[in-house]
């Protein structure tokens, strides 16, 4: 969706002279708004179609209140730092068919937390909080980190927060090649932008409306280019006819001339679901071929099962150790 057309924006009253607001309301001038008390009484209330939403959200513009910082989930950090993460905006304005939001929320609408300033207070209490270790947060697990950049100026922010804390990681996770912001700033060292990437085949039929996986090679290439850490994840990795050929095509595609001193880090992972965030995007996409394959269930996550798991990791890694060296590889632990 093209975020130039949101047309219509809920906005609680008790933010409605946020600067963050005024700055967003004059990014998006022809949209009609509505005032709220909470932004509850539109999101995530029962019997919201997530599908029908999806097709034309609206923006709903929010306080948070709590909750600024969480322990980031298993499986998405890289190594044994303490990782975090925090979530300005719910949903995203790409539609890729695995994605776990459609199963987390009823509603699709886009939700933007206006007082950034109280992420970056909730993040400064972390880190005071863990003076001895290693900290890593990550911004995008809730949306995509850069997509709605344009409008929100939230990525900005959090790069002027991290640029004064160096010893402090900081990754945005994404799918968007919304790289200006980036490029008009000098690299932030601490910083890793971390791309979503899937074979071109796979991409075009289940990321949609994201950008190419092309468009997406030659953003990450800028911004390593021009010094910034780039991260690649191949995640969720997906199994299919011919998956060795597309996946090795789309390694080699990627390494070529990518310098390896701005490469931070490789991640891979399964495809995988929580048992009733499978069920819901199941009845969203009953006739999906995704969901056609015959998955297993262990302890409550729905996936290819061990062996195809097996495969495909050992796989994906020898490809990488060609290109890579081993402690910049991850796979992402279920
Ligand atoms: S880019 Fe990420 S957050 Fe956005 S729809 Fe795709 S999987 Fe979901």
């Amino acid at each position: 969706m093209d975020i130039d057309v949101i047309e219509t924006i809920f906005i609680e009253e008790a933010i409605d002279d946020h600067p963050t607001t005024r700055h967003i309301l004059k990014s998006l001038p022809r949209a009609q708004l509505i005032a709220i008390s909470r932004y509850q009484e539109i999101f995530n209330k029962r019997h919201q179609n997530f599908r029908l939403q999806k097709k034309n959200p609206c923006l709903i513009l929010a306080r948070k209140h709590e909750n600024f910082v969480l322990p980031a989930p298993a499986g998405f950090g890289m190594n044994s730092n303490l990782n975090f993460y925090f979530s300005h905006m719910y949903n995203c304005i790409y539609d890729c068919r695995y994605c776990f939001l459609q199963g987390m929320y009823s509603s699709a609408h886009y939700i933007l937390f206006v007082n950034y300033e109280d992420f970056f207070k909730a993040i400064s209490r972390t880190i005071e909080k863990y003076p001895d270790n290693s900290l890593t947060f990550f911004s995008g697990y809730d949306c995509d980190s850069l997509a709605f950049e344009k409008i929100s100026n939230f990525a900005n922010h959090t790069l002027d927060f991290f640029s004064d804390h160096p010893p402090i990681e900081l990754e945005l996770r994404t799918k968007s090649i919304v790289t200006s912001p980036l490029m008009k700033r000098e690299p932030v060292t601490n910083c890793i932008v971390a791309f979503s990437l899937s074979p071109k085949k796979i991409a075009t039929i289940l990321d949609k409306t994201a950008p190419s996986i092309s468009h997406r090679i030659n953003a990450l290439k800028q911004l390593a280019n021009a010094g910034w850490s780039v991260g690649l994840r191949f995640d969720p990795l997906i199994y299919c006819a011919d998956w060795e050929t597309m996946y090795s095509e789309l390694i080699a595609e990627i390494m070529h001339d990518l310098n390896p001193r701005n490469l931070h880090s490789v991640s891979y992972g399964p495809l995988r679901f929580p048992k009733n965030m499978y069920k819901k995007i199941l009845t969203l996409h009953p006739n999906d071929k995704l969901f056609s394959f015959p998955m297993k269930e262990k302890a409550g996550i729905i996936s290819y099962g061990t062996e195809i798991e097996e495969l495909m990791s050992k796989f994906i890694k020898n490809e990488l150790n060609k290109y890579t060296t081993q402690n910049k590889i991850f796979r992402c632990a279920v």
